[in-house]
């Protein structure tokens, strides 16, 4: 076994494979770019190694600097992880070249998959089922569009060299070929810089089926299958293992079809063989097609490691240390049902728009594996994928794993930027998906239920107000209570851009009404928890200026200082009231004095803090109500301007 492996990648995968290594006794070394110095895979490797600048050509996609940290680190292999060099075989070459072993398949290999028309002709070969299309070289429109009705409509247009569903177009007659070649070849250019595309039938209402394979180069063993139907835009969204409905024989068909690829091509270590399922009856031993291998280990390959308890970076690093399979195909089984669901950064209701920001607060439930690469205060950068983890659940059957998994997401706690969580819950709750109706097109189906904007209730309104007024907590700044008048104070916050204000009336430590525009919301502590209305109240988080209520997965606020904002004396722009109870400190005004909007009028100490109060607008003081020192309830008039002479008129 090797003593020190390096990662040539970073986020959770990075610190997944260096769990195993921990794990297993070997020592890890990290790389970094600028932008990750600070990341959680660089804290858990034994050492770490700066490469470069943000940008993925700078750094990790940089394999000379990647290799030379390998060498000055002392390591023997590299693991790539997924995606950056994952599947470059010049990459891989490069790596042995250097007298290091790259931990996974070899570049032949990888070469003869990397390509999806060459891949199907040698699968084809094989006699592995492909996707009955055109994938030969001739790439004239004319001839292409001939092909295309030879298969018959609907068809597929697909980059040769694609990957994450770039460069992928459906054409549903013939009318629209021309167009949708023109813009495949565009994207894939610019994506792949190769525009070469293949032409596959479409298959309706496919179901995306994979298989998991091991091999040693030369035999190999299947993991069974993934059902990765769940899809936005050919993109997986929450994936699961087994595949629902799967019979033993077409499993058993299936699983010697993916044998049969990985053997054809000698591949060592952890691969995907995906198929392409027809879902509109049954599943059956006749009905799926490959689509392409994936010669890495895949994002999704919890769901497989908790259903068959194989760790598959520990078999990659033993088959890559010279060891044979760790298992024979008799001895490896399925054990009830996992899923896994993709958290990302990103604003579902504006069209899953990838967002960034610091995590200000992260917790992950218990009761669900969090795959992760990042903590509560880390960046979600522009650099790279805004995945904030992969959370998995097992379960013995498939309800109570889908179960774990809408308990798990409305259990996560995000606060610092906007999630997908809501759409993943809404997933997990979803009736037909629950019956195990999976297709690729069930999301685009239900787009518009599934990434609904949360409701925004007036009790998370209320909590959020109470949270950021820092009366949740026991023995808080309100101690001494008693002794006060009920106390009136207002808080301003704002959602998206809107603004809602509450009033908060404390009658105890324990009790507080709080109105939220014409509702009143009563919150009472019993037994040390706090109740809304009678019902108790979600968990909350106040991270500087930013509220979050972790109810409907997370709803976030800004707290804003209501001293602060212009529209203060709005209600009567010739009053200036004290927005919350305080003492006032010191009067720069007296009557009959000219003053222009903005001019300081006053000082008033509350919440521990001064805070200025402004002139709303130019104008004369008409009179001072109260005096330096003196303590004034929310709402007192402090300070009244003439009436305006253009207003009035
Ligand atoms: P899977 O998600 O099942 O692993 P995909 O084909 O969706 O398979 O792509 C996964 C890998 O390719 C990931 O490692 C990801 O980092 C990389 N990848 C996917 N889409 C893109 C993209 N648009 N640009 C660069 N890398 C990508
Ligand atoms: P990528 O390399 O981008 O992952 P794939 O060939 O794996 O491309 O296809 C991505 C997704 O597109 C599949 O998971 C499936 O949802 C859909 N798809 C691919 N081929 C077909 C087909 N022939 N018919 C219907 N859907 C398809
Ligand atoms: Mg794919």
């Amino acid at each position: 076994m090797f003593d020190t492996i390096l990662i040539a990648n970073r986020g959770e995968i990075a610190c997944r494979v260096m769990e195993t290594a921990r794990a297993m006794g070997v020592r890890s070394v990290a790389v970094y770019s600028d932008a990750d110095r600070a990341a959680r895979h660089v804290a858990l490797a034994d050492a770490a190694v700066h490469i470069g600048g943000p940008a993925p050509a700078e750094s990790y996609l940089d394999g000379a600097k990647i290799i030379a940290a390998a060498l000055e680190s002392g390591a023997q292999a590299i693991h790539p992880g997924y995606g950056f060099l994952s599947e470059n075989p010049d990459f891989v070459e490069a790596v042995e070249a250097a007298g290091l072993t790259f931990i996974g398949p070899s570049a032949k290999a990888i070469r003869a998959m990397g390509l999806k028309d060459a891949a199907k002709a040698l699968m084809h070969e094989a006699g592995v089922p492909v996707v009955p299309g055109y994938h030969g070289e001739e790439q004239d429109p004319g001839v292409l569009a001939e092909k295309a009705g030879e298969i018959g409509y609907p068809v597929l247009i697909k980059a040769v060299a694609g990957g994450g569903g770039k460069g992928m177009r459906l054409v549903e007659d013939a009318k629209g070929f021309a167009e949708a070649l023109d813009s495949a070849k565009a994207e894939a250019k610019t994506a792949f810089g190769n525009e070469a595309v293949l032409i596959e039938k479409y298959i309706q209402q496919p179901r995306h089926i994979e298989v998991q394979v091991f091999g040693d180069g030369q035999s190999a063993v299947h993991l069974f299958e993934r059902d990765c139907s769940l899809q936005r835009r050919h993109q997986k969204v929450i994936e699961e293992a087994p595949a629902p409905g799967m019979t033993p024989e077409v499993r058993e068909a299936m699983g010697a079809a993916a044998v049969r690829a990985a053997e054809a091509i000698g591949y060592a270590g952890a691969g995907t063989v995906e198929f392409i399922v027809d879902g509109s009856g049954g599943l059956r031993s006749d009905g799926f097609w490959f689509m392409e291998m994936n010669t890495r280990l895949q994002v999704e390959h919890p769901v497989t490691e908790e259903i068959t308890g194989v760790d598959l970076v520990e078999w990659q690093l033993r088959v890559a240390a010279g060891e044979g399979l760790p298992k024979r195909q008799e001895e490896l089984s399925i054990d009830g049902h996992a899923f896994e669901a993709r958290l990302y950064a990103e604003d579902v209701p504006k069209g899953f728009l990838p967002a960034t920001g610091r995590l200000r607060h992260l917790v992950f439930p218990e009761g669900a594996r969090a795959d992760t690469g990042v903590r509560a205060g880390d960046e979600i950068s522009p650099h790279y994928d805004p995945m904030i983890a992969k959370l998995t659940t097992h379960g013995p059957t498939r309800a109570v794993a889908l179960q774990r998994l809408g308990a798990a997401l409305e259990a996560t706690q995000v606060a610092g930027t906007v999630t997908n969580l809501a759409f993943l819950g809404a997933l997990a709750r979803h009736e037909g998906f629950g019956r195990g109706e999976v297709d690729t097109g069930l999301i685009a189906r239900d787009l518009e239920a599934l990434s609904a904007p949360p409701e925004v209730s007036d009790a998370t309104v209320a909590l959020a107000a109470l949270a950021s007024l820092g009366l949740l907590e026991s023995g808080g700044p309100e101690t001494g209570f008693a002794l006060w008048q009920p106390l009136r104070r207002s808080v301003v916050l704002r959602r998206e851009g809107e603004e809602v204000q509450a009033k908060v009336q404390s009658l105890s430590a324990e009790a507080h009404d709080v109105e939220v525009g014409d509702a009143l919301v009563t919150a009472r502590r019993v037994g040390g928890r706090w109740q809304l209305d009678g019902a108790l109240a979600p968990e909350v988080a106040v991270t500087g200026d930013l509220v979050t209520v972790f109810a409907g997965y997370g709803i976030g606020f800004d707290i804003l200082d209501p001293l602060e904002r212009g529209e203060f004396a709005a209600g009567d722009a010739s009053v200036i009231e004290a927005p919350m109870p305080g003492m006032v400190k010191a009067v720069f005004a007296e009557a009959g004095q000219e003053v222009a909007k903005g001019d300081r009028l006053a000082v008033l100490e509350a919440m521990k803090m001064e805070h200025s109060l402004l002139a709303p607008r130019d104008g004369v003081v008409a009179e001072v109500l109260a005096g330096a020192g003196s303590q004034v309830e929310a709402g007192a008039a402090l300070i009244r301007l003439e009436e305006d002479a253009e207003a009035a008129a």
